[in-house]
């Protein structure tokens, strides 16, 4: 991928993702994550390579609305309930009052909000805001589901119970998501597999695959095999000249 200004963001950027996985994309700050995944939504259009969503291209996988995105910023309307939050989609696209509400309580439900659907986003933890944003983004009922760093921005202690509730909801519902992050922890605790990559040109330095046991639990953070697992990706990126990844 070159932007018009000359900048190559992505090369050799091959990768599969079967139905059902849970794949993050980790590496250094400007590696070209977000670029992959706004290649994936059609948000943007590559320079060169090719881009199959279920046998689809990105532009006829967003018109069949075949994915939800969550941006890293909840981007709320705060004149608006959260129920009318996760409305507002279905909403845009013309889905009658009744089914808009029901889809939307459900969606809701989902992320364990169904009690503040009449509350103000300002009313809300960040946590709880970005739990809307992913309901929003599951208002089509979407296969896929991508996430670009939705918990970078809340501490610690909210982040881990929201990686937990995040894994429920994938293994309820049985989506596939691509999710990117730059913490080790929370890439080995959550995916099937991680993708790791390098910086400027972005590469796919080495994919790894996470056998830890599912459900995973909090226990499952103080595991061997999760120590293990978090010392193979910070290698790989440290092959790649990785720097600047969170712990
Ligand atoms: P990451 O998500 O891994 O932090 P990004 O995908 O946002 O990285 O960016 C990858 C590289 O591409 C960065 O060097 C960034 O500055 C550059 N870049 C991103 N968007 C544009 C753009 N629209 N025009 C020019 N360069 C861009």
């Amino acid at each position: 991928m070159v932007f018009p200004n000359g900048t190559v963001a992505l090369k050799e950027a091959n990768l599969e993702v079967a139905p059902g996985e849970f794949i993050s994309l980790i590496g250094p700050s400007g590696c070209g994550k977000t670029t992959l995944l706004r290649l994936l939504a059609d948000l943007i259009q590559p320079t060169s390579g090719q881009i199959r969503i279920g046998g689809k291209s990105p532009e006829e996988a967003r018109k069949s609305r075949a994915y939800g995105y969550v941006f890293q910023a909840p981007t709320l309307m705060e004149w608006r309930t959260v129920l009318a939050n996760v409305m507002l989609p279905l909403e845009i696209m013309g889905f009658p009052g009744p089914e808009r509400r029901a889809r939307a309580e459900k969606m809701l439900a989902l992320v364990g909000l169904e009690k503040f659907a009449r509350h103000y986003p300002w009313q809300l933890s960040g946590g709880m805001q970005q739990r809307v944003s992913i309901a929003r983004a599951l208002a089509f009922d979407p296969q896929l589901l991508f996430m670009d760093e939705p918990f970078g921005a809340l501490d610690e202690i909210t982040r881990e119970n929201l990686n937990l509730e995040l894994l429920r909801l994938w293994r309820e519902t049985g989506k596939t998501i691509v999710f990117v992050t730059h913490s080790i922890p929370e890439a080995v605790f959550l995916s099937t597999r991680i993708v790791v990559m390098t910086p400027r040109p972005g590469k796919i330095e080495t994919v790894i695959p996470v056998d830890l046991p599912q459900p995973r639990t909090f226990e499952t953070r103080e595991t061997t095999r999760f120590f293990e697992l978090a010392t193979a990706v910070r290698e790989a990126l440290r092959k790649g000249h990785g720097y600047e990844v969170a712990e």
